[in-house]
């Protein structure tokens, strides 16, 4: 599923060329949306933003667009002139003189009113986004050490979106081994030097993650594992997909856990429950 990364950046390649520009024609397909055709047909884009995993489309009648991908959701931006040729369901397009933006596939996608938006029941629920620059390793600090989150497991932490929005399955395993937090580690058994670490950690990753397209280690790391010939899903992070390959910092073998059925890539040994 693509993470809040992911999704930021598929809204900053739509906005560039949908917002502020003439859209000639907006097609809703989607069946549960198709009565609000004609109105946003004669409406301009403002603003493409994503909450969490979440897109908000954003037009100057007053209604938002909220889609949210879920596993099969697909954004592409192509020339008008690109034919589509897969089995995707589409549904919802926009045509500029050049362009076509279309989302398939998802069916998570509603129109809603925009000064509504915060009472969405999935947007609701969120926790402060981790690419928002008002989320600092601080905030998440705080979070950590809150009642609400201090007694959970760290590895259902990770993916709760109310607790941080926008973190899925690889920067789980990513922060949690960067960091060096056991799966299984609470918060309230950690040092504070150690919280720090995971606070700083869940900010970085993330942050760097959307900045180079879903790469959780330095370009060297990343480049010195294609030189060894390891698929592109493995070099280009420190332990998710690197399951059976040596960890980067100790060399011990990275085991995949399942947990609550998603899977979780960790280092025993620098994630070892009885050092945190
Ligand atoms: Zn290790």
């Amino acid at each position: 599923m693509p993470e809040g990364p992911e999704i930021r950046r598929a809204a900053d390649r739509i906005s560039k060329k949908i917002v502020g520009k003439e859209v000639h024609s907006v097609n809703l397909i989607y069946p549960p949306i198709v009565e609000f055709q004609e109105i946003l047909q004669q409406s301009q884009i403002e603003s493409i933003t994503t909450r969490g995993k979440a897109m908000l489309t954003r037009f100057d009648c007053g209604l938002s667009m909220y889609s949210h991908n879920q596993l099969y959701g697909r954004w592409t931006v192509n020339r008008r002139s690109t034919e589509m040729k897969w089995n995707r369901s589409l549904r919802v397009e926009f045509l500029t003189n050049k362009f076509a933006v279309r989302l398939w596939s998802a069916t998570d996608v509603e129109i809603i009113p925009t000064s509504k938006e915060e009472s969405h029941p999935f947007i609701a629920k969120l926790g402060p986004d981790i690419l928002d620059d008002s989320c600092t390793p601080s905030l998440i600090y705080d979070r950590l050490k809150s009642k609400k989150f201090y007694n959970r497991n760290a590895s259902s932490l990770m993916l709760d979106q109310s607790f941080i929005a926008g973190i899925g399955n690889y920067l789980r395993s990513e922060i949690l081994h960067q960091s060096g937090i056991h799966p299984s580690a609470k918060p309230r058994s950690l040092s504070d030097d150690k919280i720090q670490s995971w606070a700083e950690t869940t900010k970085f990753l993330s942050e760097l993650s959307y900045d180079t397209g879903g790469f959780t280690v330095s370009e060297k790391v990343a480049l010195a594992g294609k030189q060894r010939g390891e698929p592109k899903r493995a070099y280009r992070h420190s332990a998710f997909c690197r399951n059976d390959l040596p960890c980067h910092y100790c060399g011990t073998e990275i085991v995949r856990i399942r947990v609550a059925n998603r899977r979780l890539d960790f280092c025993p040994e620098c994630q070892d429950l009885c050092e945190n």
